[in-house]
């Protein structure tokens, strides 16, 4: 479903991706982690074309990112993406929050934008917080909300990028346990997290970055269960 490919990206001089290449095939959860600044979040946005990338290829559902005559945008709506802050619209009730991506991007009507809108708020379990805006709910509800937003575009993957990092404790499996839902689901997810107790719980496999560079891509039994590199080794005994 997604194939990058020997993807290198740099900022001016600053080399920020060095010859990445994995796959995440269709119904797997990829569980992306690695030390601050080791290139994690500019990975995953590279995915859905929102950061450029000098050399390599991704190819998400047959469709390559780096030829000129890929129609991005298109292919943006098909890739839902949750960031750790929410990117919620303030000044929108969350039933607009919902429906407006629908209406505006695949050209749903607004009845038809806000049934599936309300579905999905039902599956998070929100239905109750429709007519309210983003800023009376909690923090783990408005990730909720995104993520079901996400999911009203009928995305053929999903993208998180440290969807619960801001969130309090409390608030924490309230989020996972949505994304747990739709891993059993059969989502395609690549999902930046240091929540390993979600990667033991449904990733398929694990990426391990550092300094721009895939260091380690196993299954999550390899790297849970036998001893990793060096320096997955000092990071989970940071995070475990
Ligand atoms: P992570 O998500 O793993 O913490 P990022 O992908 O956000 O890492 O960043 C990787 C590196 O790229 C960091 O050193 C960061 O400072 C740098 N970086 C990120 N965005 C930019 C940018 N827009 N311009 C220059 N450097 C950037
Ligand atoms: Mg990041």
């Amino acid at each position: 479903m997604i194939s990058i490919k020997n993807v290198s990206k740099w900022y001016g001089n600053f080399q920020v991706l060095t010859d990445c290449t994995t796959e995440v095939k269709k119904g797997e959860v990829v569980v992306v982690c690695g030390p601050s600044g080791s290139g994690k979040s500019t990975l995953i946005k590279t995915v859905n074309a929102l950061e450029p990338f000098q050399k390599g290829d991704i190819v998400v559902d047959g469709i390559s990112i780096a030829d000129p005559k890929t129609n991005l945008p298109k292919l943006r709506s098909r890739v839902g993406m949750v960031f750790q802050h929410f990117e919620l619209f303030p000044h929108l009730t969350i039933t607009d929050n919902l429906a407006i991506a629908q209406q505006k991007v695949l050209g749903r009507s607004r009845d038809e934008a806000r049934a599936k809108g309300a579905k999905l708020l039902e599956r998070v379990g929100l239905s109750a917080h429709a007519a309210k805006f983003p800023g009376q709910l909690s923090g783990g509800q408005q990730q909720r909300v995104a993520i079901a937003r996400a999911l009203a575009m009928d995305p053929i993957v999903m993208l998180f990028d440290e969807p619960t990092s801001a969130l309090d404790p409390e608030m924490v499996n309230e989020v996972l346990d949505v994304m747990v839902q739709l891993a059993h689901e059969g989502m395609t997810m690549m999902c930046v997290t240091h929540e390993m107790g979600f990667a033991r719980k449904v990733a398929n496999r694990v990426i391990f970055m550092d300094k721009g560079k895939i260091e380690e891509d196993c299954s999550k039994e390899d790297f849970f269960g036998s001893p990793r590199g060096e320096r997955a080794q000092l990071f989970l005994s940071k995070i475990l």
